[in-house]
């Protein structure tokens, strides 16, 4: 890890870590920038503004000035609808890569906007992959932009952003990108990877506190942006051209969120950047994982779709193990965890990100052992139908 890189320290309120993709556990630092009250018209606020927003652009790397970046009061799903309904035009058509809740999200977001789109659905977890969206663009001429998920949340898995923009600007169309859970810790660099677009938000691996989502777009899709959105507070144009002349955001901004957020952008600069962010999740990761194996329990995905952003683990098939309970005792150690979303059988999920390290992960594991000893678990093996559920996988 990088030298410079600030220690983690524990919670100090003694509240739990949050193995949660967002909102996550901060750092003090994080916390303690929002004691201050600032005035949002006033220059010392613009000045924050402006600073975030170079900061978020800088992440982008070499060609990043072609972008600019747009916050947008709300939680990530608003700025994702705001993206979808300002750089779709009203007569465009949307393809939407889905395999999983997210990706469901961005195409109901189109139905509400009552945009023409087509879904490719690979249900829990399959990656789509760019044959398949080549395939797709060949035969509807249509489709104008694709929608592609990053890091699937709901699984965990990391999806093949690379060969989807291949496919889409080979075939001549656009590519607009959900990295809210992997902005900042995964290289999207617009050196090696095109698209138009990404929305990420303020509470995932940049590591602040809920409150606003941003749009990193290029320069001329926010200009030809002007007059498409559905929406006059999810206009990225109008936020966007409002910010540029006046140095404000058009609404009430989240002052002490951004506060935070800035703080938390400079210790992100200190740990490396999105290199040394994405080298402690991915150690977080490795050290979680190959416990939480020796324990018995095994993960939906094979190494290879494994995000350093939250790992999906079967629920073991010992009739003891009732996931309710394991939650509480996990909780009671001092770690709160996610439950699973997939369909078919049933899971929980532990986040690599926010203010951990492998010390915490490896106390994680830990207190998973104690837990299953608690409820009377003596194998964390899933049962065989998971398995087979997996071996979708490599078919
Ligand atoms: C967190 C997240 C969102 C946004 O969720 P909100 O609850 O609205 O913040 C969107 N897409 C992905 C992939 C996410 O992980």
């Amino acid at each position: 890890m990088n030298a410079h890189a600030p220690r983690i320290e524990p919670p100090r309120l003694g509240e739990p870590y949050l193995l949660t993709p967002g909102p996550l556990t901060t750092s003090y630092a994080v916390k303690e920038a929002m004691l201050k009250d600032w005035g949002s018209w006033d220059g010392d606020f613009r000045a924050m503004t402006q600073d975030m927003r170079i900061r978020l652009l800088n992440l982008l790397g070499d060609g990043s000035d072609d972008f600019d970046c747009v916050p947008i009061q709300g939680s990530g799903t608003f700025s994702v609808e705001a993206m979808l309904a300002s750089f779709i035009p009203r007569d465009g058509k949307a393809l939407v890569l889905a395999n999983g809740a997210y990706g469901m999200r961005a195409a109901q977001t189109m139905e509400y906007l009552g945009r023409d789109f087509r879904l490719l659905d690979k249900g829990d977890y399959l990656p789509p992959r760019g044959h398949e969206v080549a395939m797709i663009l060949a035969e509807d001429p249509d489709i104008t932009h694709v929608v592609a998920i990053h890091c699937e949340t709901s699984s965990g898995i990391l999806n093949p952003v690379e060969e989807i923009s291949e496919a889409v600007y080979t075939a001549g169309r656009k590519l607009l990108i959900d990295s809210m859970s992997a902005f900042g810790a995964i290289p999207l660099d617009v050196s090696k990877i095109r698209y138009e677009a990404l929305v990420s938000s303020a509470n995932k691996c940049i590591e602040g506190v809920p409150g606003f989502g941003f749009v990193l777009a290029r320069k001329s899709e926010l200009e030809a942006a002007k007059g498409n959105s559905h929406s006059m507070s999810l206009d990225i144009h109008a936020q966007w051209a409002h910010m540029n002349k006046t140095g404000q955001w058009r609404f009430t901004p989240p002052t002490h969120v951004i506060a935070a957020f800035l703080e938390a952008l400079r210790a992100h600069e200190a740990e490396g950047g999105v290199a040394g962010r994405g080298k402690r999740y991915m150690r977080n990761r490795d050290v979680m994982v190959s416990g939480m194996r020796e324990l018995g329990f095994d993960t939906l995905l094979e190494n290879r779709w494994l995000s350093p952003i939250i790992v999906t683990f079967f629920c073991p098939s010992d009739p003891n193990f009732v996931f309710d309970h394991f939650y509480e005792l996990m909780k009671d150690k001092g770690f709160i965890i996610y439950p699973g979303k997939l369909t078919v059988v049933d899971s929980f999920r532990v986040g690599c990100i926010g203010q951990m390290d492998e010390h915490v992960m490896r106390q994680v594991v830990i207190a998973a052992r104690e837990s299953l000893r608690e409820m009377g678990v003596t194998s964390a093996t899933p049962p065989a139908a998971a398995l087979q559920e997996r071996a979708k996988l490599a078919s």
